[in-house]
């Protein structure tokens, strides 16, 4: 109804009183997948508290109720779950202790035990191992160093390889590459001797991700793969339909992670991503409990976004339809994109030029500073056809400076 429409009524036509207030949904974490998460629950109706103890936050500008909060502080924790219906989360780390104390007074989703899995490379290694039963997806060779006297124990075909920390790694942070035993104790001592597991470095033709939703029936539903490329270890591009992507593939990745989100008996969004090796065999990497950086693309090319599945998830109603109706490629935009060339010389992108292109879906986190590598916003180029999509992305590069 039209602003017009809503003052001409008459003053003897029936007024019914919404008698039932909003139903508040609550996030913990202010980035910006709890600003788009915040969006997408505003828009169904839904009000939004966020506890996060940075004020000046993506999130924190546009929830409902902010919660100025450590994630730990228990009289916020239990205040936020007395007032909302659900609570999620849009980042990994919070702690499970956390998410109990929210559990005992409100409906939480994903669960504590499901979150932890995500949180620990070990567990969530020997989770994928325990399910491929079923996945037949094998995470890469690897081997727990939880103290120096474990490298002495390390099978010497997992050379050259990856170590990673067990846990709080993210954007490639937290890893190392190393090529020898010296090297590996080097590695592990720089990250001061805390738990790691080393990897294996496998021979990568490209890396894919396959987003899942799961309802509180039961009811699982699976998003098209995605095609990720990274650059310094962040997330350069998603294409979908991805290239190099063959059914077969696709197929398995997608049935491995209906598998992994069903026997995890998880509600919510979770993604996860694998590698696609030379020899076309498939191994799962990592899963993240909540929505993907690699899923932004489903806002504008998908019936459903991931955002909207994660309310509609949490707020145990239906999942809403996975197709997508156009190819999409996305483009993550980084701080460095404020800065002249290399230079310290900042700058204002030319977002007009941007928005000319038809294709384009810019979102903005409306983060007050710029960094480099640091993530402000993305681009979906949505069009008819792929190739027209990966134009107007060529051309935005162009227009960004970013090489392609
Ligand atoms: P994010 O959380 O941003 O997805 P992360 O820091 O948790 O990343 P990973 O996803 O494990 O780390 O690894 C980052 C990237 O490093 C991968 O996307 C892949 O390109 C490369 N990589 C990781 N493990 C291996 C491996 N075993 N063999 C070859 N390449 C790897
Ligand atoms: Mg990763």
């Amino acid at each position: 109804m039209s602003g017009m429409e809503d003052k001409a009524h008459n003053s003897t036509d029936p007024i019914v009183p919404t008698t039932t207030p909003a139903t508040w949904l609550g996030v913990m974490g202010g980035g910006q997948l709890g600003r788009m998460f915040t969006h997408e629950a505003q828009a169904m109706g839904y009000k939004v508290a966020v506890l996060e103890p940075e004020q000046d936050c993506p999130t924190g500008h546009v929830a409902d109720r902010h919660f100025l909060a450590d994630y730990s502080d228990e009289v916020a924790l239990t205040e936020m779950a007395g007032l909302c219906a659900a609570v999620t989360t849009e980042f990994e780390n919070v702690a499970a202790e956390s998410l109990a104390i929210l559990a005992r007074h409100s409906f939480v989703a994903p669960a504590a035990a499901c979150v932890s899995v995500a949180q620990d490379r070990m567990v969530e290694k020997r989770f994928f191992t325990e399910c491929a039963k079923t996945s037949t997806v094998l995470p890469a060779p690897h081997h727990l160093i939880a103290s120096a006297a474990d490298i002495d124990n390390i099978p010497a075909d997992l050379l050259p390889g990856i170590l990673k920390t067990v846990r709080l790694g993210y954007d490639g942070k937290g890893q190392a590459r190393v090529r020898s035993l010296d090297e590996v104790r080097q590695a592990f001592a720089d990250m001061n001797g805390v738990a790691c597991v080393l990897e294996k470095m496998l021979p990568l033709a490209y890396e894919v991700s396959v987003l899942v939703v799961r309802g509180v029936d039961g009811t699982a539903a699976v998003y098209p793969i995605a095609e990720n490329v990274h650059r310094d270890g962040i997330l350069f591009t998603t294409t979908v339909p991805g290239p190099n992507v063959c059914g077969e593939t696709a197929k398995r990745a997608q049935h491995a992670a209906l598998a992994i989100i069903e026997q995890l008996a998880y509600v919510g969004v979770l993604c996860i991503e694998f590698f696609v090796l030379q020899d076309g065999s498939l191994v799962v990497n990592e899963m993240a409990p909540r929505p993907h950086n690699s899923g932004h693309y489903t806002m504008d090319a998908c019936v459903t976004s991931q955002f909207a599945q994660q309310v509609r998830a949490m707020a145990r109603m239906p999942l809403g339809d996975t197709r997508q109706h156009s190819p999409a490629v996305m483009l993550n935009i980084l701080g460095d994109v404020w800065f002249d060339g290399d230079s310290q010389q900042a700058r204002e992108p030319a977002w007009d030029r941007i928005l000319a292109l038809p294709a384009a879906h810019l979102h903005l986190y409306g983060k007050a500073q710029a960094r480099r590598a640091r993530k402000m916003g993305h681009i979906t180029f949505v069009a008819a056809t792929l190739a027209e999509a990966q134009q107007q992305l060529a051309a935005a590069c162009d227009i960004l400076g970013i090489a392609l």
